[in-house]
């Protein structure tokens, strides 16, 4: 361990080979090829040979391995081929599956990576957290994550929680004074700073000494937690569903291969049949079908600007009951504009002052003071504190650099008090700018027309009035107060009392133009908004009323109210409350807790460092991209690039569509080896010769079916299943009516490929031609079976070019069998006859009555 700790500020910037402004971009370049990148080394990838070799462990491709060895020992050279040929294609679709699947889950990744401020060439510049090197300068604040080990050069009230290395959970303050000893353990170097750590307060400057896998984290990265994906809840009833169904399959199998040994079939031509059906009839896609599915909805996801970090989310989102959104900058545009302003008990426009009387310049010298935005950088209520100054043209670098911070304790949202120390002329000012209910009552004293006296009630009564008043028409109001000091000190929170009042600064945030519209969405699909801020109550009414959050007889609750309730008193409310007003981060939690015992999937919104437990215990916990911490980005199973509310309820419609695709991949598929396997009993039960070569079962199962299903997986959302309510999450994926659908189509299938059957068998009994007719309407009829289950709706309702992929899908089925059908040197391999013309068109119509009747179907029942 490097004792950077007892190292002196000069020493080490000597070491590091840099000075106050940091590193140059060049010299930052140079050490990043030296150091290599800022990140711990992942587990190691799996190679795509290792993918493609894995497929070949499935649990099917060994029941065909068998298959092929039947064939061989039964002198079927060329069946043996075709399977072993069907084996590697299957495995190669499943590889490029699997690689594509991985591809977009790690382009999420890198999308979601963190970032830091450092200096580089003396500006502030914010950077990935992967390309920060030895010897940069970082600058971090409360919500930042701790990207590298460092040492502190500068602290302000820099608190830290080291758990995820120490296990210590309580914060740990920061200082920047040298230790003087030779070995301390990390818990105790109160100097440095360490990654995997997180910044809940304050801010700091430190020099990064040690990245990657040098640190300290680095050093015990074995024993975190691997950040694979899991499977989802939906793979594993699915995985759970495949294994039970494919159970009942091979005792189908086994009275099939019985029955057939009873009609004198051979007994390897019998095994080998049994096997082709075992084959054909176990779903053996689905759970690579829904990753896939599930992997393509991501990066759609990513594309409406929703960064989705789980897959498991994706499948949460379409059951999402609640949402609880903020107000400011989700709803609202977090464009702040300071429109009112009241002094000496007076209500003034934002160009009303008068910056040569001494009241107005206080007013605007703490806006400029107790502030750290810059005209365009920060956050929004102050930058509009900097745009009000500005109009007075009033420079706040200059203001800054004549009368410079000696002491502050910033902003956070459980205080609701922000206080800056300056020496003014002669004076030592402590400003401090806040809510007012925080503020007001610290309140003594009260400046009225340049004189200072006693505050009264009716003043108090006067300030409350008017807060009121801003509030009602939508304002955010911010109280500004001050005191003397008697010496230059350190303040700490007991200094944040006996104040003299200055006056209140109200500022407008109009709600976004889409967030309207956005929540009569969410009302349409059933879904709960609700506004939780930290505004006053009446401005976070005005606004929730403006945008159809807020209704007449709802409830709103405050922080301080909700602190009163017990558990079952807010379960009981919750259903009537759409805004909750001055929440501390705390309140949220319990917000999601009562939603969540009554049975509802909450989404919950949060930016800053003490939003993320209330993210983590969210089923769906939201971060803001644009202006959130990196704290509450890491606890978050969604990011917002856009910190838009109607990118929420863009997010749940498209989960919603993608568990509806997934439904329909499945409805495909199932349908399909249900017409399969009821043919096959009839034909068994009927005494026919075997319906299908087993080869066709494959054919079938392996290469014509995957891309319809993985195309109706794609099918784009029509709109209507923002109708629905929010489904329950405990509710199967094969429902009752799934499942009565899957057996009706499947029937339906199934006779006409048994007709098929009879009409090439003929009354010449030439088992051959019909099995080639039954195997192809099967083919075929699955085939255009793939647009019935695009949707509910009837294919002119759902549009026929909608969905281009499944045309595309459609087309490669049709060709391939075409080809084995026309091509004479593919006949004996894939076990058909040669078919005429009449043949064919028998195959068309047959194939294609199932789906005019489902069509028409759906034609009668959704006109309706
Ligand atoms: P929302 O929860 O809707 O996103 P918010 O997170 O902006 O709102 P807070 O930031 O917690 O809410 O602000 C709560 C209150 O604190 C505001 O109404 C305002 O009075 C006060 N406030 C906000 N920002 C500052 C600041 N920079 N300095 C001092 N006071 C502030």
């Amino acid at each position: 361990m490097k004792n950077y700790f007892s190292k002196s500020k000069e020493e080490l910037f000597k070491l590091f080979s840099v000075g106050e402004n940091g590193l140059s971009n060049e010299e930052a370049q140079e050490r990043l090829k030296k150091y290599g990148k800022n990140q711990l080394n992942e587990e190691e990838k799996e190679s795509t040979f290792s993918v493609f070799i894995s497929q070949f462990k499935d649990f099917l491709v060994i029941i065909l391995i068998i298959a092929s060895i039947i064939s061989l020992i039964s002198g079927n050279v060329e069946s043996t081929i075709v399977i072993l040929v069907v084996i590697v294609i299957n495995a190669i679709l499943g590889t490029v599956q699997h690689v594509k699947a991985e591809q977009s889950i790690n382009s999420l990744k890198s999308l979601s990576s963190p970032k830091i401020k450092v200096l580089r060439n003396g500006e502030k510049v914010e950077i990935s957290s992967e390309l920060v090197v030895p010897g940069d300068i970082m600058l971090l604040e409360a919500g930042d994550l701790v990207p590298a080990d460092g040492r502190v050069l500068e602290s302000f009230s820099l608190l830290v929680n080291e758990s995820s290395l120490t296990g210590e959970s309580e914060n740990v303050e920061k200082k920047s004074e040298v230790i003087n000893v030779e070995e301390l353990s990390i818990g105790d170097q109160k100097n440095m700073v360490f990654s995997g750590s997180l910044v809940s307060y304050g801010r700091g400057v430190i020099l990064v000494t040690q990245t990657g896998m040098n640190t300290e984290l680095g050093k015990i990265a074995k024993l975190l937690e691997s950040t694979k994906q899991k499977t989802t809840p939906l793979q594993v009833s699915l995985d759970n569903f495949g294994k039970k169904l494919s159970v009942g399959i091979i005792i189908l199998c086994i009275v099939i291969f019985i029955i057939n040994l009873f009609h004198g079939v051979n007994i390897l031509d019998s095994l080998m049949f049994a096997v082709a059906l075992a084959v054909a009839a176990i779903p053996e896609a689905l759970s690579s079908i829904v990753t896939i599915v599930l992997a393509i909805g991501t990066q759609k996801l990513s594309k409406e600007n929703a960064i989705v970090k789980k897959l498991k989310s994706v499948e949460s989102l379409g059951c999402v009951g609640v949402i609880c959104s903020d107000k400011t900058g989700t709803l609202t545009q977090n464009k702040m504009t300071v429109k009112k302003v009241y002094i000496s008990e007076k209500v003034l426009d934002a160009s009303g002052l008068d910056k040569d009387n001494k009241i107005d310049k206080l007013i605007l010298q703490e806006s400029i003071l107790c502030n750290d935005a810059t005209n365009d950088v920060g956050d929004p209520t102050e930058i509009a504190l900097v745009n009000l100054a500005d109009k007075y043209g009033i420079d706040f670098k200059e203001l800054k650099h004549t009368y410079p911070r000696i002491s502050e304790i910033p902003f956070d949202s459980d205080r609701k008090l922000m206080s800056t120390v300056h020496k003014i002329d002669n004076d030592i000012i402590m400003f401090t700018k806040g809510a007012v209910d925080s503020l007001v009552p610290r309140i003594t004293h009260i400046l009225i027309n340049n004189e200072v006296r006693e505050i009264k009630k009716e003043d108090i009564k006067k300030i409350e009035e008017t807060n009121n008043l801003f509030a009602e028409t939508g304002l955010r109001v911010l109280t500004y107060a001050y005191k003397i000091l008697n010496s230059e000190k350190e303040i700490s929170l007991e200094d944040e009392n006996n104040y003299i009042f200055i006056g209140l600064v109200g500022m407008i945030d109009p709600p976004r133009a889409e967030s309207k519209a956005a929540v009569e969405k969410c009302i349409m699909a059933g879904i709960k908004p609700v506004m939780i801020t930290g505004d006053h109550k009446v401005t976070a009414r005005t606004i929730a009323r403006e945008i159809g959050i807020y209704h007449e007889g709802d409830r709103v609750i405050e922080g301080l109210e909700l602190e009163k309730m017990t558990d079952e008193e807010l379960k009981a409310q919750v259903e009537r409350t759409s805004v909750y007003a001055r929440v501390s981060p705390e309140h949220k939690i319990r917000i999601v807790n009562a939603w969540q015992s009554l049975g509802k999937i909450c989404a919950m919104t949060g930016d800053g460092v003490n939003d993320a437990p209330a993210l983590k215990k969210a089923d769906i916990g939201i971060a803001m991209g644009i202006t959130g911490t990196e704290v509450s980005k890491d606890a978050a199973s969604m990011i917002l690039t856009d910190d838009n509310f109607s990118t929420i309820v863009k997010a749940i419609t498209t989960g919603r569509n993608i568990y509806a695709n997934i439904k329909n991949s499945i409805r495909f598929l199932l349908s399909g080896n249900t017409a399969a396997i009821i043919a096959v009993i009839y034909s068994s039960f009927a005494g026919l010769p075997v319906i299908f070569a087993p080869v066709h079962l494959l054919f079938i199962n392996l290469l014509t079916d995957s891309l319809p299903a993985i195309a109706i997986g794609m099918e784009p959302s029509h709109g209507d299943v923002l109708k629905d309510k929010p489904r329950d999450p405990k509710e199967p994926i094969l429902t009752n009516s799934l499942a009565i659908s899957i057996l009706i189509e499947g029937l339906i299938i199934a006779i006409f490929v048994v007709i098929g059957y009879y009409i090439g068998y003929g009354s010449t009994k030439d088992a051959l031609k019909g099995s080639t007719i039954a195997f192809s309407v099967l083919c075929l009829a699955r085939l255009f079976h793939g647009f019935n289950c695009r949707g509910k709706h009837s294919i002119f309702g759902l549009g026929i070019s909608k969905n281009m992929f499944s045309i595309i899908a459609f087309i490669i089925g049709f060709v391939l069998l075409s080809a084995v059908l026309l091509i004479p040197g593919l006949h004996g391999i894939f076990e058909v006859a040669p078919i005429s013309m009449r043949d064919i068109c028998i195959i068309y119509v047959l194939a294609f009555i199932p789906s005019l009747l489902i069509q028409l179907y759906k034609i009668i029942k959704y006109k309706k």
